[in-house]
């Protein structure tokens, strides 16, 4: 836990969420500014900041968290596709200083993304 982290705060409970998934290791829950239909951020319970921030032992559990991204995306009925998305440092719209994966779904995607 990261004193100052709003998802360390949540995975505490000290800050609400609407979670949607949840084991030791990974918590998934609604964004609160969702910018598609089905918008879930899945995070490490670890405080990592960025994916820059990775280590080797860490590679299982990022692992997890893709294939827990697909079972969400099937309990929320997401057949047609769906996008993740990890903003790394502020260049690239990082906001929240504690890895995530936005699961986005619901809506047709561009590409190249904006
Ligand atoms: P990023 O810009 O990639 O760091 O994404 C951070 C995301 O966290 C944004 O989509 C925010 O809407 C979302 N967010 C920030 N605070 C909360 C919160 N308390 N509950 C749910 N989502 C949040």
């Amino acid at each position: 836990m990261e004193s100052g982290c709003i998802f360390c705060k949540i995975i505490a409970g000290e800050i609400p969420a609407e979670k949607v998934y949840e084991d030791d290791e990974i918590l998934a829950f609604r964004d609160i500014q969702p910018a598609a239909p089905t918008h879930v951020l899945l995070i490490p319970k670890a405080h990592i900041p960025t994916v820059d921030d990775l280590e080797a032992g860490q590679d299982e559990l990022i692992g997890r968290i893709l294939r827990t991204a697909a079972v969400v995306a099937r309990q929320e009925g997401l057949e047609a596709g769906y996008r993740l998305v990890t903003n790394c440092g502020r260049g690239a719209g990082q906001e929240v200083f504690h890895l995530h994966v936005h699961l986005l779904g619901g809506r047709p995607f561009g590409w190249p993304p904006g």
